[in-house]
This record gives C-alpha cells, structure tokens and sequence, in this order.
C-alpha cells in the first residue's frame, strides 16, 4: 500500500492479463474487461457478443460440483467463481460464443453439471507435470485432439498440438452435452466443447501466449463466432 492509500479501506480490484487482450485485437476483436459482479451477468449477456473466461491462479469451490472433501492444495475466489458461473450460464441461455482458457474451460463444465480433478497428482498416478516451470511461452507437453471435433476443424485437421500447461486441477465428470476434444498422453482432459452451442469451446491450456501455430485458429474461430 502506498503513503496516499494508508487508512483507506480495503477495495477489490478486478486484474486481467493483456494478453488476453492482446489476443483478441489481433484476431479482429474488440475485448473489454468485466468487474466481477454477478448481478450484472445476465445484462453484460444481453450486450456482449462473446465470452472469453480467463480463470486465474484459483480454484472452482469444490461444494459447487458436489464435493464435500477439499484438498488442501485448493484456493478459492468464491465471489468471482459465482461471477464466472452465472455469465457462463447466461451465455449459454442465449447461444452466445464461449471461449473458456485454463480455469475457464472448468467454468463451463461445471456451469453444466461437471465435476473436476481438485489435485491432478494426487488422483492420476504417473501424470505429467500439468504445471511447468517458468516461461509459459514455451511448450510443455502434447495433446491429442480428437477427430471429427469443432477443435479438429478450427485448427485445420491437425491431431497434435505442443502447448502450455499451467494448471494442477482437470475435468473430471464431463457436464451435460460437452464432448472432449484433447487429452494429454496421461490421460488428462486438455479440451472440450458443447455439441449443443454454436461456439462454446475450453482449453485446459493457454493459448494466448501463442505457443502453438494453431492457438492464433482458436481466437479467430471465436471471434468469426462472437460476430454471426
Ligand atoms: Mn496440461
């Protein structure tokens, strides 16, 4: 806290990564960044064209997917998940375009009736490190995709990726109506999407750091999307 600030209550603030941002301009689109206020979700849906859920260094309480145990490696933002939660859900309604990275994949599955892995090492034995050291802008492991998934099409047929990985939870129950369409080779769930949506897509990675030739395809294909 500076000099100015002492005495001062305090204050929540909202922070985005520009690459995010970033991410969008360079695929055509315009991003605005969204306080977490979930009595303003269902209006934000009305005016919005897409939804990118960026998730962050935290974790989806595990009593929202029905889990009464918590590891104790989880860490929670309950006011922004319930924030996340109704403006996915809101999107959703209104078959407005998705885009869901890292925990924002795990938003959409739980927003439709997922659960999730709360601690990929203490559940999957032999897993990779879905946490890699420092940069991010470098690949860390492969991920399979799926044929015949809206994914395969977006990046152009292509069944491998090398991407990012920076996360210690993963998708576990699939929710209503999503399909995988990338895993990792221990298994783990990398990407999925909703059959019932005209764009509704999560990366388990992160593709704005663009670590990949194909993570530019996602961006364009959501914004192609966010503008029908
Ligand atoms: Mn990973």
């Amino acid at each position: 806290m500076d000099e100015d600030e002492a005495g001062t209550p305090p204050r929540r603030r909202f922070v985005v990564f520009s690459l995010y941002m970033d991410a969008i301009l360079k695929a055509g689109g315009l991003p605005l960044a969204l306080g977490s206020f979930p009595a303003s979700a269902s209006q934000l849906a009305d005016k919005l064209d897409g939804l990118l859920l960026t998730g962050g260094d935290f974790d989806i309480p595990p009593a929202l997917y029905g889990a009464s145990d918590i590891h104790p490696s989880v860490k929670t933002k309950p006011q922004r998940t319930e924030f996340e939660l109704k403006i996915c859900q809101e999107f959703l309604m209104r078959d407005k375009a998705i885009l869901g990275i890292c925990g924002g994949a795990q938003v959409i599955n739980v927003a439709m009736g997922g659960t999730l892995i709360q601690d990929i090492g203490a559940k999957i034995k032999d897993c990779l490190t879905h946490e890699q050291p420092p940069p991010r802008s470098k690949p860390h492991h492969k991920i399979t995709i799926e044929p015949n998934s809206r994914l395969a099409t977006i990046i152009g047929g292509a069944t491998h990726m090398n991407v990012n990985s920076a996360h210690h939870q993963a998708i576990d129950k699939l929710g209503e109506g999503l399909r995988i369409n990338a895993r990792a080779s221990d298994g783990v769930i990398e990407g999925i999407e909703s059959n019932h949506h005209h764009f509704c897509l999560g990366a388990q990675w992160h593709p704005e750091f663009h670590v990949d030739i194909h993570d530019k395809d996602i961006f364009k294909a959501f914004i192609t999307a966010c503008t029908r």
